[in-house]
């Protein structure tokens, strides 16, 4: 057994803990810059912290996908007259990516990020301090090395990954992810579900990741469908801050797997929300993986109070379900016709990172499968069959 753990960034959690956010930020640098997104500026947690702190700038523009330009606009003004020392990410994952790609960026050659997300050029390793408060419960982007953004003009919307990447701090209070309306709540809860799952399978998995991932499962399970079906739940809430923030820890070093390469054309073509994208291929991987992994993922269902891996895959159909996300092609407004282009585009370097090898026909197989689910969230007994023509 050989490995490496590492987590660079500083975490603290706790109800309430964002109220020390003014002391956090004046460690870091006395010029700060928030980076946020308008939706959240008239939060009152968000206009209090604004009154609190003398802000050099504030940057609300950046979009629910995150863009080369935005990430460009938002380094040019930290660098120029704002002379920002630190960033304050206040968030989901999109503020949080946009903000880790332009710290980094305001450091290194150039004007913009575009030659680092998708050319091949290396970060050199520097970047401004970075602070990131999620504000909703699923991204992990507090504690990860990557940055997932849209480059409009070339039509690549993806990850970049460097270790620059890492904020410096992460400061986690459940309470601001508590007013998450349902929609939110369900993609962004199984986007962590699906980031301690592809941790725990890929290729790279490592012991102490592992640990991660079995504990983030555990906790979604149990708390996602009481935050789904009570949104007051408090304790709820909390579990599922703490899970999302594990699930990052459980997939920052191992990296995502199928799952996340074929959200990728779910989200670019269909304009699904990344978690509703992950949560879509989830229960159809987990079956496709749990051959070849060796009883893990019978090891990982049981530890989730599952009788086997069917289980815990019929699950994940009745929080789609729950959370009112897509099941079907229907649903997500795929046509059969669509499929051959959908496999094509799925082929992200992360499916090397599978533990089971992907090929085309495999994943026509899965998204044909999905066809053919009703809307009850159980698959229909002739779909759980072994064989040939089994579900993935
Ligand atoms: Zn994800």
């Amino acid at each position: 057994m050989s490995w490496l753990f590492s987590l660079p960034t500083e975490v603290v959690f706790g109800e309430g803990s964002a109220a020390e956010l003014p002391g956090h930020i004046e460690r870091l640098g006395r010029k700060a810059l928030l980076v946020t997104d308008a939706g959240l500026l008239d939060q009152p947690f968000l206009r209090k912290l604004r009154e609190q702190v003398e802000w050099v700038d504030v940057f609300a523009e950046v979009q629910p996908n995150p863009t080369v330009a935005n990430v460009d606009e938002l380094a040019a003004r930290a660098a120029g007259a704002a002379g920002a020392e630190v960033l304050v990410a206040v968030g989901g994952g999109s503020v949080m990516d946009c903000a880790k790609a332009a710290a980094a960026l305001v450091c290194n050659e150039g004007e913009s990020i575009r030659p680092y997300h998708s050319e091949g050029a290396r970060l050199n390793g520097a970047r401004l301090p970075l602070i990131a408060v999620p504000t909703t419960a699923g991204t992990g982007s507090e504690v990860t090395p990557f940055a997932v953004l849209n480059d409009e003009r070339k039509g690549i919307k993806g990850p970049m990954a460097h270790p620059s990447l890492y904020p410096t701090r992460a400061v986690v209070d459940p309470d601001l992810s508590a007013s998450m309306p349902r929609g939110v709540t369900a993609c962004t809860g199984l986007d962590a579900l699906s980031h301690a799952l592809e941790g725990y399978w890929s290729r790279h998995h490592q012991p102490i990741c592992d640990l991660f991932a079995i504990e983030a499962g555990q906790r979604i399970f149990a708390a996602l469908p009481k935050a789904l079906e009570n949104p007051g739940d408090r304790t709820a809430r909390a579990e599922m801050a703490y899970a999302a923030l594990l699930a990052g820890m459980a997939f920052q070093l191992p990296k995502n797997a199928m799952v996340h390469a074929c959200s990728f054309p779910l989200s670019n073509r269909y304009h699904l929300p990344h978690g509703a994208a992950c949560a879509f291929t989830l229960a159809a991987a987990v079956r496709f993986n749990a051959p070849v992994l060796g009883g893990r993922l019978e090891t990982f269902a049981a530890a989730c109070g599952f009788a086997d891996v069917e289980g815990m895959a019929q699950a994940i159909r009745t929080l789609q379900r729950q959370g009112g996300l897509p099941c079907t092609l229907a649903e997500a407004g795929i046509a059969l016709a669509d499929i051959p282009g959908l496999v094509a585009e799925s082929f992200h370097p992360l499916m090397a990172n599978n533990p089971r090898e992907v090929t085309p026909p495999d994943l026509e197989r899965l998204y044909r499968s999905l066809a053919l689910y009703g809307t009850s969230p159980q698959f229909p007994p002739e779909m759980s069959g072994a064989g040939p023509g089994a579900p993935l």
